[in-house]
């Protein structure tokens, strides 16, 4: 019997000292025992509070509402004999509020039923709670609290204004539904890694990630994701930001920046444009000061010989000389037309007006230019283009590159030799070729001849002398038709430049 009472003294001692209020309540609710604690946090005396229901020391405001929990809660008290916890506001003897959490666990004495409340004041919790609340309203970007069952608990005006949803609509629902669904089951799977390793995270820098509004239109964000270690687990605190401005602002830039490396493309191009033109006038000057101006001179003297002592009664001698001075006026006159036409082309300025043309006419006219030559060196020229032959080109440039090929042949080929000229479609082309049974070009030399950034050039069988100009001008012609010029020599035994022209070019 000592040791009974001994042990109900120590457990009394124990409960007066527990830092806790402690409260326990019959079946009723009305009080039957308070600890010390009790005394010290609702400023009653014991005296006071036992024989009152319990919902005396609770505030007026929940009073009915907390009366009712509590009721409930005692009429079965073993179902939920393993504690039940709920927070309300309880009441001093001074009429001040403040807000408690109360743990209520049914203990069976032999006096009958009794409920043990436990009353903890959480004053501090719900200040820190309230500030935290507070905090997050105030922040200048959308924040979202999800808990730790990955539902939204909490979300400021900011997430108001960016979905456009009313807060409670958001409460309780999970983060996804603020996603757009193709992103859904992806951040599903981020939230479940996140929730394993915690660590502030950034999402959506550096890759496109978008949001949802409740009227279904959607925006560029990031989200900064912060783990918040509680009581409750760990919480997840999302910031949005709302990156459209800045995505247009890039998006601006970028056009800036684009516009500026046209600009500069521009100028480069325009610089080059010059420094080619600079180049041209300069090869000009050259071309005739050396090449032009020396045939020039010479028959400017053979000319001023035949005026003042020549004997005009010797036939012979004079239409030798005549041809003679023909030849160098014919040679003269060609290099003048490359050299015309180069300059104009080098400057833009060549019209491409292609129009049917009679091959044959511009072939016959060519040969025509070369006659003296061709008569001199005893070459003779097999033509198998038929004079009805009609082919859609630009006839200044076609002229231009038969000339230039046939005068090439003559010049490359010694005496008593051929040249041969013929047409056949290959395709969806005119193959035109010009071959003769000249020197040929050695192959060392073959890409250098229709290189239009030197000029390569050769002397003549009868030492004629070139200006290099020739297959540059035939080439930038034959590409502007849309075909194509090469040739195929063995050296020593002769060439034979071919072309394409499309059959319908424009
Ligand atoms: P040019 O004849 O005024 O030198 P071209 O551009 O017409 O200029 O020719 C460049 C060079 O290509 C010639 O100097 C010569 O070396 C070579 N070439 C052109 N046609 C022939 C040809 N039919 N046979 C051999 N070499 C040729």
């Amino acid at each position: 019997m000592d040791q009974i009472k001994h042990n109900e003294l120590t457990f009394h001692l124990m409960l007066e000292a527990t830092p806790c209020a402690l409260v326990l309540v019959n079946a009723q609710g009305k009080v039957a025992y308070s600890n010390a604690y009790t005394e010290k946090l609702f400023q009653y005396s014991k005296r006071e509070m036992i024989g009152k229901m319990i919902w005396t020391f609770l505030q007026n405001d929940n009073k009915n509402e907390s009366h009712i929990l509590i009721q409930e809660h005692l009429k079965d008290p073993a179902n939920n004999s393993t504690g039940c916890t709920f927070e309300l506001n309880a009441q001093k003897k001074d009429g001040s509020g403040f807000p408690v959490e109360i743990e209520m666990n049914p203990i069976i004495t032999i006096d009958g039923e009794y409920i043990l409340i436990a009353i903890k004041d959480v004053t501090e919790r719900k200040r820190s709670e309230m500030q935290f609340r507070m905090l997050v309203e105030s922040a200048p970007n959308a924040m979202v609290l999800v808990d730790s069952q990955g539902n939204i608990s909490m979300v400021n005006r900011q997430v108001e204004l960016m979905f456009g949803y009313e807060r409670h609509e958001l409460i309780g629902s999970k983060p996804e539904v603020l996603l757009p669904k193709e992103y859904r089951e992806a951040h599903l799977h981020y939230r479940q890694q996140f929730s394993q390793h915690h660590a502030y995270r950034m999402m959506g820098v550096g890759r496109d990630l978008f949001a949802q509004r409740k009227d279904g239109t959607f925006f560029p964000v990031e989200i900064g994701l912060n783990p918040i270690e509680s009581a409750d687990g760990v919480l997840v605190l999302a910031a949005i930001i709302d990156i459209t401005e800045r995505k247009k602002n890039e998006a601006k830039h970028q056009v800036y920046v684009r516009r500026i490396e046209e600009k500069n493309e521009e100028l480069k191009q325009s610089e080059q444009k010059l420094k080619a033109l600079n180049a041209t006038k300069d090869k000009l000057f050259s071309i005739i000061s050396h090449d032009l101006r020396g045939p020039i001179g010479n028959m400017k003297l053979a000319l001023e010989c035949l005026i003042s002592g020549f004997d005009l009664s010797d036939t012979q001698q004079l239409s030798l000389f005549l041809h003679q001075v023909h030849s160098a006026a014919s040679t003269t006159y060609d290099l003048l037309e490359n050299l015309l036409n180069w300059a104009k082309s080098q400057g833009g300025r060549i019209d491409f007006d292609p129009t049917i043309i009679s091959l044959n006419e511009i072939v016959e006219a060519s040969i025509s230019l070369v006659e003296d030559a061709t008569s001199r060196k005893k070459i003779s020229i097999i033509n198998s283009i038929t004079p009805n032959r009609l082919i859609f080109a630009d006839k200044h440039m076609l002229m231009t590159i038969i000339r230039n090929l046939i005068s090439n042949a003559v010049k490359f080929t010694p005496k008593n030799k051929k040249i041969y000229l013929s047409i056949r479609k290959a395709d969806t082309n005119w193959l035109i070729s010009v071959k003769d049974e000249g020197v040929g070009i050695h192959p060392d030399n073959i890409h250098k001849i229709f290189n239009n950034t030197e000029t390569f050039t050769t002397h003549g069988t009868d030492n004629e002398k070139g200006s290099g100009l020739g297959l540059m001008l035939c080439k930038e012609f034959v590409e502007k038709h849309g075909g194509h010029i090469w040739v195929e020599s063995v050296l020593g035994e002769g060439c034979d430049f071919k072309f394409t022209i499309p059959l319908m070019s424009k």
